[in-house]
């Protein structure tokens, strides 16, 4: 099988201390082995989304934590606002419109930083506002605590889907105040997919208490009463528990800090070197951008035919565009378990493909050299 490079949104690729943890033989999940797994996994995982409240684990894709933000919050007919300006604040909308309710919309360009002060304004009466953090289909990073602070006098709950941003970039969830916030497995935290993850302020419970939209799976009071009592209501992926639990575990000896400060350096160096290329970057050209960087295709070239090629023959998987974008941009993960030398072979990769398809860049490897300044600290290459 051909090597794969996995420089993606996500899934990201696993470090070997986490496939050594689920490459174990599998244990069961009333066993007492499972209870103190379970119990160091969720405290790490508060850890990880800086809270001292309850954080619920399901078993499922991000989505499934997104849908249970909803059914555990609202009543029908309640007053809701979705803020969008990519396919994942689109999502938001669709689970809303799937259970019946007709959020109040607060839509922006794909591609721009959400406006905390607008979505206040539309946000009297609602019961929440549904927004994203990472808005990975774009590779903007959107001001969170703006719009915690901005919703405050409103009394809207927020729920926030940090899918592509939890353990990757600064979200103080009980410091800035954020309702709901909730994530999965496969990005930052290193995990492959399968796991999400739902943080519950205080308020979130009171709701959770009112709301009538029906849920089984996804109760958030039948995860809290099996997680206190040491277990999970149904069978859990026990092996992505173990996995996670190792990943977890790594993220808190290199430090939150340093994987922020990591993830900004890689986005930096990856910015310089796509500019280096002479291509234009569609993501904003700042540190608002630290999770993905999403790279215009110069004029004629086809981003879907890019992703295939550098897929099909480097094995180098980035990423397409989705929705509108499609075809117009290539999106370079480098959240999770990523390095340099990532970022060095995407850029590489990314040349060769574009050669191929009829591009002349600047000079040949221009945009690796461009990242080894960076990450080196020489040259001209920082911004
Ligand atoms: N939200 C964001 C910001 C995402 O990046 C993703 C996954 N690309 C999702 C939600 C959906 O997650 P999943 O595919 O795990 O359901």
């Amino acid at each position: 099988m051909p090597r794969t490079y996995l420089i993606t949104p996500g899934p990201t690729p696993v470090p070997p201390e986490v496939a050594e943890a689920m490459a174990r033989p599998l244990i069961h999940h009333r066993s007492p082995d499972f209870k103190v797994l379970l119990a160091e996994t969720l405290e790490r995982l508060r850890r990880a989304f800086l809270t001292d409240g309850d954080v619920l684990m399901f078993a499922g894709s991000g989505t499934s934590a997104m849908e249970s933000a909803v059914t555990n919050v609202l009543c029908p007919g309640d007053q809701v606002l979705v803020a969008s300006a990519g396919n994942f604040g689109e999502r938001w909308r669709k689970i809303l419109l799937a259970y019946g309710l007709e959020p109040r919309y607060h839509g922006q360009e794909w591609g721009e930083r959400l406006d905390p002060a607008a979505i206040a304004a539309q946000a009297d009466g609602c019961v929440a506002v549904y927004v994203t953090h990472s808005e990975t289909s774009t590779g903007v990073v959107h001001d969170v605590r703006s719009i915690a602070e901005a919703l405050r006098p409103t009394g809207a709950a927020l729920v926030v889907d940090a899918v592509s941003s939890l353990g990757g970039v600064e979200l103080q969830t009980a410091e800035w105040g954020i309702d709901v916030v909730v994530s999965g497995s496969q990005k930052a935290l290193m995990t492959p997919p399968g796991l999400a993850f739902a943080s519950v302020s205080e308020r979130a419970w009171s709701l959770a208490e009112r709301a009538t939209l029906p849920r089984f799976s996804l109760d958030w009071k039948t995860a809290r009463d099996a997680q206190a009592g040491g277990g999970t209501p149904f069978t859990p992926p026990i092996t992505l528990v173990a996995g996670l639990n190792a990943a977890l575990g790594m993220i808190e000896a290199e430090g939150v800090d340093a994987i922020w400060a990591r993830n900004r350096d890689l986005a930096r160096a990856t910015r310089a070197g796509v500019r280096a290329l002479g291509l234009e970057l569609f993501s904003p050209d700042d540190d608002s951008s630290s999770m993905v960087t999403a790279v215009l295709m110069p004029d004629g070239i086809d981003g879907q035919r890019v992703y295939g090629l550098l897929r099909d023959r480097f094995g180098v998987v980035l990423a397409g565009g989705q929705g509108p974008l499609r075809g117009r941009i290539i999106r370079i993960g480098h959240m999770g378990y990523m390095n340099q030398f990532d970022i060095i072979t995407a850029l590489s990769a990314l040349e060769l493909a574009l050669i191929e398809l009829g591009y002349s860049p600047p000079s040949p490897g221009a945009g690796a050299a461009r990242a080894v300044e960076a990450f080196a600290g020489v040259g001209a290459a920082g911004d």
